[in-house]
């Protein structure tokens, strides 16, 4: 088999983890040929923008409903602690890395993806996002999704879906394609088939040894949603996965639920610090078996009901019912975090905030709450930023809690 195959053949290669680890080049060269055939590409910055309705745009009207020859939707969040500094000449020090890397990328012009992007979607979360937006849109091409924020209200989903309408509205007037119920549900199957994968993929990680790490199933991801190469790697990796033997270890490695900020492509250092610390070289460590956040299982839980009658509104309730900190309440998360434990049985739990996100920082309250008094593991909270400098101290603090969870009892699950 091929191990370099064309991103746009749909063919699997040998190795799904080599062709992940070329997921940038991989994304340009699909991007690159997109644009090239008159695609849209279109720039989105948080798991509240629907994907489906970005595909189904832009689709000429000889091409029907096919949304592989709609626009492209691209995340464009930045993972680089190289790009921040960049950025500090605009932005306040103090502000979470995520949206300093991403809009350092912006005045430096070096994301390749946001300098191709025909438009950008975004969306009123938090405050630091919006206020950003305002700078970004001085000079690119903008549409900001308001995302009203109480997460039960009916007025408020109301609100949302005439938000979703009004995207919808400017997508066609942008890039003079309808956007029909027909295509919107070509797209909704799409993105199930998409998350029904990814969903596969993360839930071996059930199995007392785990067939990989959390880091290699963080890996497992793409900048661009709907790419059919992707879904043959998936596809292929799964089928050989589930057939195999598990890997023989006679150490256990301590289960981790990791919750919280979402870790972007290039921003994963603390992931990799939770699966290092404590292991001896062979094993013994820790394990991230369960990721309850953008980058891993939060986004892919839920599916869009393909079947219902009014596809818009199909949409508008699975994304306003994303359980992310910005909402209130958002007792979801709490629900989720229930489940998961009970599914891949974690030893403890551990949240990770980037400096200065004060929604997931307020929330790790109940989070704490709930993983000590209710789940009954041990929990820690790790405050950081994209920066190294605190690898030292994080690793002792993660190898003691690790030692705290092989002490204790073990809990029947
Ligand atoms: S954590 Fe919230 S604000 Fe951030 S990408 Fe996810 S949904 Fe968007
Ligand atoms: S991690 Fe927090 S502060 Fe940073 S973009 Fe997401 S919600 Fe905003």
């Amino acid at each position: 088999m091929n191990p370099t195959c064309s991103p746009c053949t749909g063919q699997p290669s040998s190795d799904a983890f080599a062709h992940f680890a070329r997921m940038i080049p991989n994304c340009l060269a699909y991007a690159r040929e997109a644009k090239a055939q008159g695609r849209p590409i279109v720039g989105i910055l948080c798991e509240f923008t629907p994907r489906e309705l970005i595909m189904a745009a832009g689709i000429p009207d000889a091409l029907g409903a096919d949304v592989g020859r709609g626009a492209v939707p691209v995340c464009l969040c930045g993972g680089s602690a190289k790009t921040i500094p960049a950025a500090e000449q605009f932005l306040p020090t103090n502000l979470c890395p995520l949206i300093k890397s991403t809009f350092g990328y912006h005045v430096l012009k070096s994301n390749p993806f946001l300098e191709m992007a025909d438009l950008i979607v975004a969306e009123t979360t938090c405050d630091g996002k919006k206020k950003m937006y305002e700078l970004m849109s001085d000079s690119r091409s903008m549409f900001v999704l308001e995302l009203p924020q109480r997460a039960d209200d009916s007025a408020g989903f109301d609100r949302w879906l005439a938000e979703l309408a009004r995207l919808k509205g400017h997508l066609e007037d942008h890039f003079h394609a309808p956007i029909t119920a027909e295509r919107l549900r070509a797209a909704i199957s799409v993105m199930n088939h998409e998350r029904h994968l990814r969903r596969q993929l993360a839930s071996l990680m059930e199995a007392e040894q785990p067939p990989f790490t959390g880091r290699q199933l963080l890996d497992l991801r793409s900048s661009i949603s709907g790419i059919p190469a992707d879904f043959a790697q998936y596809e292929a990796l799964h089928q050989r996965l589930s057939s195999a033997s598990p890997p023989a270890s006679n150490q256990k490695s301590v289960r981790v639920l990791l919750t919280g900020v979402p870790l972007v492509h290039g921003a994963e250092r603390v992931l990799d610090l939770i699966e290092s610390a404590g292991s001896n070289g062979s094993g013994g460590g820790a394990i991230v078996v369960a990721q309850e956040s953008c980058s891993g299982l939060k986004p892919i839980l839920e599916d869009v009901d393909a079947s219902a009658a009014d596809p818009l509104r199909a949409i508008g309730e699975k994304y306003y019912h994303l359980p992310c900190s910005v909402m209130t309440r958002n007792t979801r998360r709490l629900d989720s975090l229930r489940r998961l434990t009970a599914q891949y049985r974690p030893d403890c739990v551990i949240e990770l905030i980037w400096q200065a996100c004060l929604t997931y920082d307020v929330e790790s309250h109940y989070v704490r709450r709930l993983a000590e008094t209710e789940l009954h593991v041990p929990y820690l909270r790790i405050e950081t930023d994209y920066s190294p400098s605190d690898n030292a101290r994080l690793t002792t603090r993660l190898e003691a809690l690790y030692e705290t969870v092989r002490q204790r009892e073990p809990i029947p699950r």
